[in-house]
């Protein structure tokens, strides 16, 4: 067996000992008889797997029960939708940060809904940085503040997040979710697409505070609904089932790792890694401001393109895959999420090493 080192953005590297535990259980689930994938989202066995999933989730990011965990589908991009939906009924109005291609959307989305205040943005230098934000005044009558706490695409992270009062401040957390220790006490709602770091794509995150649930527009479809699926524990209609099993199976080896506060520990080795190496670098270049570079994706340029593609397919043929870079950046982007090895972060840096010194 060959298994590459994959840095993609997502779907993305997951856990070897899920992969393995995945194939052992495939065909008899714990003398059920049955795959995960086959039995029904109404069984006693499922039942389990769901409260599991859960349970491990809260325990892991310290969730309390003034939250709602849901299980739902449709990506973080349905989420763009469901956020404005749920929450402007009374307030007609939200006010959003502007930092790259996921906020782009999500302002589009909540436009259609509502009235939409760009509070900040940092398109002026290609969202190399996170705008400043500790004096912006928000809106104290918007229904919301959103933020998308670490940018897939330009590489960028929130160190701190923004004091939005009362108003409840909504983060799109798809790419690093469970990847640092996050007081979830400061949201109103989380949400991530699970394919980054939690499971296959499918599987859609939300923890959405208690009281922000039941007060969606008159219009919110049924399934765009957050009480829908609170009221119904995930299960309103069928769930992601065989997901939702992966994502249980990367909470417990969430847990295995030492929980949140060591996985932490490990990414930030892991981008010092990259980035120490980066800053040294006569050849390869770093794309994003020092204070806010992303734990979970690092994109990186050579001079010239002719450069880039050739380190591409060079790093190819020696299986660290998934390196290119998104079209609107160029260059490279290591994605270096929960499960990938610290292992296969050294082995690329020696591979930039030997890459500079020929072609110095
Ligand atoms: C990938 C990504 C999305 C889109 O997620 P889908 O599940 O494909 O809809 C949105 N926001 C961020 C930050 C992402 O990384």
């Amino acid at each position: 067996m060959a298994r590459v080192y994959n840095f993609s953005a997502g779907p993305s590297v997951l856990p070897e000992p899920v992969l393995q535990k995945a194939a052992a259980e495939m065909l008899d689930y714990r003398g059920s008889g049955q795959s995960v994938m086959e039995m029904s989202h109404r069984s006693k066995v499922y039942d389990e797997i769901i409260g599991e999933a859960e349970e491990l989730l809260r325990k892991l990011m310290g969730i309390s029960d003034n939250y709602h965990v849901l299980f739902l589908q449709g990506g973080a991009s349905t989420q763009f939708a469901m956020v404005p939906l749920n929450l402007m009924k009374t307030k007609k109005k939200c006010d959003i940060v502007h930092t790259g291609q996921w906020s782009k959307k999500a302002i589009a989305e909540a436009k259609r809904y509502g009235t939409v205040r760009v509070v900040a943005t940092s398109e002026d230098r290609n969202f190399s940085y996170i705008p400043d934000l500790t004096n912006v005044t928000f809106d104290p009558e918007a229904a919301y503040v959103h933020i998308t706490s670490n940018n897939t695409i330009f590489g960028t992270r929130y160190r701190e997040f923004p004091e939005t009062g009362a108003v409840p401040l909504v983060a799109d957390m798809s790419s690093n979710i469970l990847s640092e220790v996050t007081d979830v006490n400061r949201f109103g709602i989380i949400y991530a697409g699970a394919q980054k770091n939690v499971a296959p794509a499918g599987l859609t995150l939300v923890i959405i505070r208690k009281d922000l649930v039941g007060e969606a527009q008159e219009a919110t479809p049924t399934m765009l609904n957050y009480a829908t699926h609170a009221e119904a524990k995930s299960l309103y209609n069928t769930p992601p089932c065989y997901n939702i099993y992966i994502a249980k199976m990367v909470f417990e080896w969430l847990v295995e790792q030492g929980g949140i506060p060591a996985m932490q520990k490990v990414n930030e080795m892991k981008a010092a890694l990259l980035y120490d190496f980066l800053d040294n670098s006569r050849l390869f270049k770093g794309t994003v401001a020092e204070p806010h570079r992303s734990l979970m994706n690092v994109p990186f340029v050579l001079p010239g393109d002719e450069l880039n593609a050739e380190f591409i397919k060079k790093a190819t043929d020696a299986g660290l895959v998934n390196l290119k870079g998104h079209r609107s950046v160029g260059g490279m982007r290591a994605s270096i999420y929960n499960a990938m090895p610290v292992e296969g972060v050294r082995k690329l840096v020696d591979f930039m090493k030997t890459f500079e010194a020929e072609n110095n």
